[in-house]
């Protein structure tokens, strides 16, 4: 059975994983080729915040709801067991009027004595989060699945241009195939690999380099407030803050609402007033109908849709999904040959 599987960011990651670790990547007749267009196509992966957090997210009240939290603890399960290169456990704190930490949290903490900032009682909640370092963490993932490859699995870097029922054409060549996996993201929309959803864009600021002006803080952690991020990974001396919607189609968006929020933040909390090397990164999301992600099954081609503001954990729960799908397929169709 030929499988192609379209795209490198986290949902073409997440299954692959899963079909290498797999007992039907074992079998002989299982040819897997593997297709990414180049650094030229930036995939949303590359240019994210990459938070893995629950955040407050319960079971019983939304199907999103439901697919988030399900999510989340199969990342932390992956993540936890694989201790992967560009990922540190951190403490998060969430600093909001206190009714709505409530309705999100249901609680709040007493974390006076042991927040990094000491905030008053009652104030805040706090929670175990992941920061993801995307290319390191990235790169680590691409070569721990490369490992497993065998003398019926190979990596083209291409780019697909039209997605026939079964054949994709590439710029270098045809890719016949019995299963695609169509990992695209919001380029795949672009090009019309797939139909539906849209694309949002995302920007954030990146500092390098960074030193705190009132003293030196030795340990990574998140601040969330007014609905931004502050990320301070200490291993990097970056900052990482925003992850903000807008609605520009350009490139190098302008960056003065993250600037404003910026400001603000760190009049807040003044002291964690620093100096840094700037920049602006956009990342480009594909959202699907409704913001819900969804696998979508067309003929041979099954579509990992609008991971959006979620693909760091959603993309482990769905590798897990397309690969029972994939098993299905194959029992249906291979298995009694
Ligand atoms: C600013 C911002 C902040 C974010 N913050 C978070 C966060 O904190 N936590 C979180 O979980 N998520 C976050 N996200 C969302 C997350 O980054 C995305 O959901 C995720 O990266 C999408 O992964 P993907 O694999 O679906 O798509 P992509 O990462 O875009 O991967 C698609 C891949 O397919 C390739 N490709 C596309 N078309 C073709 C083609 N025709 N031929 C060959 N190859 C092709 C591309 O080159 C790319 O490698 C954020 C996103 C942004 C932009």
């Amino acid at each position: 059975m030929k499988i192609l599987v379209i795209g490198r960011g986290v949902a073409a990651l997440g299954f692959l994983d899963k079909l290498v670790r797999s007992d039907l990547f074992a079998q002989d007749h299982i040819e897997l080729t593997w297709v990414s267009a180049g650094e030229g196509y930036p995939s949303c992966s590359l240019n994210s915040t990459a938070l893995v957090a629950l955040q407050g997210i319960k079971q019983g009240l939304s199907p999103l709801g439901d697919l988030l939290n399900k999510s989340y603890f199969t990342a932390r399960d992956f993540l936890e067991a694989e201790r992967p290169n560009g990922v540190y456990k951190v403490e998060r704190y969430h600093k909001s009027p206190v009714e709505k930490l409530n309705h999100r949290f249901g609680h709040l903490f007493n974390v006076q004595e042991h927040n990094l900032f000491k905030w008053p009682i009652n104030d805040c909640v706090k929670e175990s989060a992941y920061i993801i370092h995307p290319s390191d963490f990235l790169s680590w993932w691409q070569e721990l699945i490369t490992k497993s490859f065998n003398s019926n699995s190979k990596y083209v870097n291409d780019l697909i241009t039209e997605l026939g029922p079964q054949v994709a054409t590439g710029v270098k060549g045809k890719y016949p195939f019995d299963l695609c996996i169509d990992a695209s993201g919001s380029l795949g929309l672009k090009l019309g690999l797939k139909k539906s959803g849209t694309e949002a864009l995302g920007h954030y600021l990146v500092f390098n380099n960074v030193f705190f002006d009132d003293k030196e803080i030795n340990k990574s952690f998140v601040l969330t407030t007014g609905g931004q991020n502050f990320i301070y990974q200490h291993e990097y001396r970056s900052v990482v803050f925003g992850g903000t919607d807008e609605k520009d189609e350009v490139h190098c968006p302008k960056s003065s609402a993250l600037n404003l929020a910026l400001k603000e933040t760190l009049e807040d909390f003044a002291f964690l007033k620093f100096r840094g090397e700037k920049k602006v990164v956009s990342g480009s999301r594909h959202r699907a109908p409704r913001r819900m992600p969804q696998v979508i099954k067309e003929g041979r081609v099954i579509h990992i849709m609008g991971l959006y503001k979620n693909g760091y954990t959603v993309g482990h729960e769905f590798g897990e999904q397309v690969l029972c799908d994939v098993q299905a397929y194959y029992d249906a169709t291979f298995a009694t040959r």
